[in-house]
């Protein structure tokens, strides 16, 4: 039997606190929605860890037994500390999956990996969002059709400040007229990192089955492979060569 993927689901846990609106959609927290579904999934071993906790619940020993680190931020990226935000990107590089969920995009773990403003244009409207599938037979984007729609979302559009995407899988469409790259895969020292739009709090988004099928796909695609521990540096030949 294989061993299930270990998931830490990181949360600022904030809104569900203060607002009673989000805590009607969250009761447990967003974090909660996103492990439910992957526990549904299978397969996976899930934990979660949000802002207030000490070390934000992020200490060496979650983090090196994270095989894949989902975020959620929102209103209080500053209030991470660097020192942790370090280590989460230096376990990124050091093979752990991350994958970064809509208003992440300004966090300091996936800004640092980036090294961009990762700025966007938004607008909450509740628009309408059709996600199309660019990549299909990407492991991400397994078992979804050519397209999905989520009902009610805020928009998010171009120009996205982000380096361009080692793959783009999934490309949302809005009816006030924008577009956005909404589905980013990126590779970045032994780790990989996707970036994933839907999610803002005051829309039920991760009780979605396709976009929990998503991240279900996604924890799946970045999590460690079994590759060989890179070694850099000066190399002897693994031939007889004639040296200069
Ligand atoms: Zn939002």
């Amino acid at each position: 039997m294989t061993q299930p993927i270990q998931v830490t689901v990181w949360n600022e846990f904030r809104h569900e606190k203060t607002n009673e609106f989000i805590r009607g959609l969250y009761p447990n927290g967003i974090h909660a929605a996103i492990a439910d579904g992957l526990d549904k999934a299978g397969g996976f071993k899930v934990r979660s860890a949000t802002l207030d906790e000490p070390e934000h619940g992020l200490t060496d020993n979650v983090l090196s037994n994270t095989d894949v680190l989902i975020w959620w931020g929102h209103a209080a990226h500053n209030a991470v500390e660097d020192e942790i935000a370090a280590k989460v990107r230096a376990r990124v590089l050091d093979g752990m999956g991350l994958i970064v969920l809509h208003s992440a995009h300004y966090s300091k773990p996936f800004t640092g990996l980036m090294g961009t403003s990762c700025s966007l244009k938004w607008r909450e409207a509740g628009e309408k969002e059709r996600l199309w599938v660019i990549e299909h037979g990407h492991p991400i984007v397994e078992g979804l059709g050519e397209y999905f729609e989520l009902e009610h979302a805020e928009m998010y559009g171009e120009p996205f400040d982000i380096p361009e995407p080692d793959t783009l899988v999934l490309v949302s469409w809005f009816p006030g007229g924008e577009v956005f790259r909404s589905g980013c895969c990126y590779y970045r020292g032994r780790g990989k990192i996707f970036y994933f739009r839907p999610g803002h709090e005051t829309y039920p988004i991760y009780y979605d089955e396709n976009v929990r099928h998503v991240i279900a796909n996604a924890s799946r695609w970045a999590a460690p492979g079994n590759a060989p521990t890179p070694v850099f540096g000066n190399a002897k030949p693994l031939e007889p060569i004639e040296e200069e």
